[in-house]
Parts: C-alpha cells; structure tokens; sequence
C-alpha cells in the first residue's frame, strides 16, 4: 500500500520554466580567490548544467548529486575530470526564482561568492520574467520519514501536506560562536519571500578561516562575502544583516544543494547543525529508498 502511493506520488509535476534572457555575473571564488565570469542561459533540456568554456571540448557537468566529488565547505561536482566548486548558492537563487532549465557557462572552476549570499544572483534573475516551456518537472512528494544523523547533526524529512518544501533549521555551535551566536534557529516555507534566505550571508570563524587558508581554502574569504566571528562576537562593522542570519545561510545551503536531486523534493525538514555533506547524505539515503521503492 504504502509502495503504491509512493509510486502514485512521483508522478506529480510542476511546469518548466528557463530565463529569458542570458545573465551574467562576474566575480571571484571564496575559495580559489580566481576571477570568473558565469552566465545562465536558456535551455529547453530539463535540469541545470554547468559548462565550462575555458576547456575546449568539455561536457556540461549535470547538477546532479551523484556528481558531487566533495562537501568540504561547499558543494564540488565533478564529471569526466572536469570539475565546477561552489555552486549552491547559484543554484539556490535558482530554485528560489523556479527555474528548473539552465546552462550556466563558467570560465573558471569556481562560481563568483559575490557578497557570500544568494541575493545578487536572485535579484538579477527575477528582473525578468521566466520563459515557460510547457513542459514538465518532475516533484517528490515525500511520503515516509527520512532520518540521516552523524556525530554533530542530522536532517529529519517529512511528508507535508503543502505543495512546497519547509524547514527548521537549528544551529547549536557554542563552543565555536559562543553563548550569544552559537544558538540560532528559523523555520521558512518556499511559499514565503526568498529573499529573507537568499540575502543570508556564508559565515564562519576568524580562527577556522586561518586554518582553511593554510590547506588552500577560504583564499577569496573576506568581510566582504563572509559574516566573521572572532572571540564570540561579529567582526563585520554592521554586524548581520538580518536576524538568525547564519541559521537562514545553512537553510540556503540546504536549498541550493537539495536541487541536486533529479526531482523537486516536497518534504518538510528538521535540520540540526546542517552543512553540505549531511545534505548530501540526505540525498543519497533518499535516491536508495526510491530505488528499493521502485522494484
Ligand atoms: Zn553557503
């Protein structure tokens, strides 16, 4: 019984829809510290595909999770040797916008961090309207709970009666942001204004950024596109942008890293301590159930 009303609930669609127009953004990696110059652009094919323009002859990289190669402080996809870092928070303004088709055309091997949110990218993308292609999308109604946990968090999932994705998200970090920062916790629905998770910053500790720098990572970091904490308080002049700032990142992380799935996932999410490998988790844990579902 319970197979059969998972199987009736895959088939559930929404419409595609691309970008009308080409959309360009430019800016270094907070990784690599490289200049690259992105461009999202129409497609008819479903899905989002990175192509990188700098390898003469390279395939579009799918977003799709089973080409993650790595979580380490972001998500990092990599097909055929060739390989693209960063890329949740493009694809979080993305899904936030509803584009389900696009190839986005990189010159470099890390999207631009811009101000370390989503808000650049969504604000561009919606100064045009969608292109509708009368075409389907495919949605998960999920129809069991899920749990993935680890040693410091985990993500419970849900079935919701809603036609949209909801979370609550809960960071428990004091040790690492103290007593005032280290405990910050949100619920959002999609069916809410985006922009209050798109505008979130990526954060982290001075100290931790030190330490990434020595390993090759965090080069591009700075005040600039990174909220920072040092000695439990923040070191930005104008502090955080918007209340729970950190707890609203990880929600936009979760996002941009779920549209990794094949289908538009509908579920209501309990995240503790999230990050982008328990999301990948999740994701695998789920594409396993729906495979042993499905014989
Ligand atoms: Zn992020």
């Amino acid at each position: 019984m319970q197979k059969m009303a998972l199987l009736n609930q895959i088939h559930d669609f929404i419409e595609q829809k691309t970008v009308f127009n080409d959309v360009t953004f430019h800016g270094k990696g907070v990784h690599l510290n490289k200049l690259a110059t992105i461009v999202i652009k129409p497609s008819l094919k479903p899905g989002i595909f990175f192509q990188r323009i700098d390898i003469p002859g390279s395939l579009p990289i799918p977003a799709h999770f089973r080409f993650v190669k790595n979580t380490n402080f972001s998500t990092y996809l990599e097909k055929d040797h060739v390989s693209i870092q960063t890329i949740e928070h493009v694809l979080a303004a993305l899904e936030g916008c509803g584009v389900t088709n696009a190839i986005i055309e990189v010159d470099g091997s890390e999207i631009p961090i811009l101000d370390g949110s989503a808000i650049v990218f969504y604000n561009e993308l919606i100064k045009s309207p969608l292109r509708s292609l009368n075409q389907s999308y495919p949605i998960y109604h999920l129809a069991e709970q899920i749990i993935v946990e680890t040693s410091y968090g985990h993500i419970k999932a849900w079935p919701t009666p809603h036609s949209y994705a909801s979370f609550h998200m809960t960071i428990n970090a004091k040790n690492r942001f103290g007593d005032k920062l280290g405990h910050q916790s949100l619920s959002y629905s999609m069916d809410q204004d985006f922009k209050n998770i798109a505008m979130a910053r990526t954060f982290g500790c001075y100290e931790e950024g030190l330490l990434m720098q020595q390993k090759g990572l965090a080069l591009g970091a700075s005040l600039d596109n990174t909220l920072v904490i040092k000695d439990h308080d923040i070191l930005n002049p104008s502090g955080m942008r918007i209340d729970n700032e950190m707890a609203r990142h990880k929600i936009l992380d979760a996002i941009g890293d779920f549209s990794l799935f094949p289908q538009k996932i509908i579920a209501h999410f309990d995240i503790y301590n999230g990050g982008h490998t328990l999301n990948h988790l999740f994701l695998q844990k789920l594409d396993s159930l729906k495979i042993s579902k499905d014989i």
